[in-house]
């Protein structure tokens, strides 16, 4: 079974083979030019798709050494995401798998961030839980089996990503910001204190620290015009911390709750070193068993399409021609 997958859902370009749950290539196509306005325009990354897609198709089928003819399926990313985005990734897996008389398979994102944990070992057992936390979602997921998830905790404003982001900008780092955080916090001391959200079980909130880091530097501004550039670090090093506590706190709870020791992280916030440590210091003390995925199957990327799609494609579960994408899909 050889799937090539394709994923579109927001500002990467990325396509992927499998054969037989082994991933023969991964490339992606990251759109710089979101950088200028500070954040993904729609119109913009749509448009940076139609270019990108042919070329990427091309490299992953080059660099796994198969040609189309030899395909099972074409699997794509259904939702959820910028619709402008999906389109093209959605419209190109149809013709392909059209014109090869092959099937096509959707694909849900966010199950994928969570399934890039058996794009290479070592793999996780199951049921593990899984802290997915990306640019538009943070979630604690019971995952069962490959196709088996359940969401039993989630933001109820902005995303970790979002956090990241968002303070990012205000500090003038450019967008995304969560990487520039993570470096910056490495030359810097955590000396400044944000609330903790208290919010019940197992959700997040984030939104209230990106005020409480506005109306902090608005005030410390006021005293010293050179805040931010003079304490960048330590500020970096001080909203890392706040953001990788919250989310830790609420991991620890869910591995109480549910008893489950096997605990993995994913999505683009995964890459964080602050996080990763954690995790792994957390989880030497209280026992667990601690997956991180290696940086490639961190953000958006196709070769986690392509192993959820290779487990629907042994399930048969195919999409029809006439699928459209979804900007809004919950999960399960
Ligand atoms: P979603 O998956 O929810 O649809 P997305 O696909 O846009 O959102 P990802 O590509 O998974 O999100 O992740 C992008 C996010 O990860 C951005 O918010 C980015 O700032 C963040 N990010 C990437 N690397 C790091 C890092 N080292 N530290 C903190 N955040 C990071
Ligand atoms: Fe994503």
């Amino acid at each position: 079974t050889i799937i090539l997958a394709i994923e579109s859902s927001c500002d990467d370009t990325s396509a992927s083979v499998i054969a037989d749950g082994e991933i023969l290539s991964n490339c992606v196509a990251n759109q710089e030019i979101h950088r200028l306005y500070g954040g993904v325009v729609p119109e913009v990354a749509s448009r940076a798709h139609q270019a990108n897609i042919i070329p990427v198709v091309d490299r992953a089928l080059r660099e796994a050494g198969v040609d189309k003819a030899e395909l099972s399926a074409v699997a794509f990313t259904r939702g959820p995401g910028l619709i402008g985005s999906l389109i093209v990734g959605v419209s190109f897996a149809k013709g392909l798998a059209m014109s090869l008389g092959i099937p096509l398979v959707e694909v849900h994102h966010m199950q994928a961030h969570v399934l890039a944990h058996f794009a290479e070992a070592p793999r996780p057992d199951f049921p593990f839980l899984c802290l997915t936390v990306s640019g538009g979602h943070t979630q604690i997921v019971v995952v069962r089996d490959f196709l088996e998830m359940e969401v039993i905790g989630s933001t109820i404003d902005d995303a970790a990503g979002e956090a990241f982001d968002k303070t990012g900008k205000l500090l003038g780092l450019d967008y995304p910001a969560g990487p520039h955080i993570d470096r910056l916090a490495r030359q810097g001391t955590a000396r400044f204190e944000f609330p903790e959200p208290q919010i019940p079980d197992l959700d997040f909130s984030f939104s209230g620290l990106k005020t409480s880091i506005l109306y902090f530097l608005k005030k410390e501004l006021k005293k010293d015009p050179d805040f931010i550039k003079d304490n960048l670090a330590d500020i970096c090093a001080s909203v890392q911390d706040r953001i990788v506590s919250i989310l830790m706190k609420k991991l620890r709870l869910a591995v109480e709750q549910t008893d489950i020791r096997e605990v993995a992280i994913a999505g683009g916030v995964s890459a964080n070193s602050g996080l990763r440590n954690a995790l792994e210091s957390t989880g030497r003390e209280l026992g667990w068993r601690t997956y991180i995925p290696a940086f490639e199957y961190c953000t958006d990327n196709a070769a986690m399409i392509a192993v959820t799609a290779y487990h629907k494609y042994l399930r048969k579960e195919f999409a029809p021609l006439d699928i459209r994408p979804v900007a809004r899909w919950e999960m399960g």
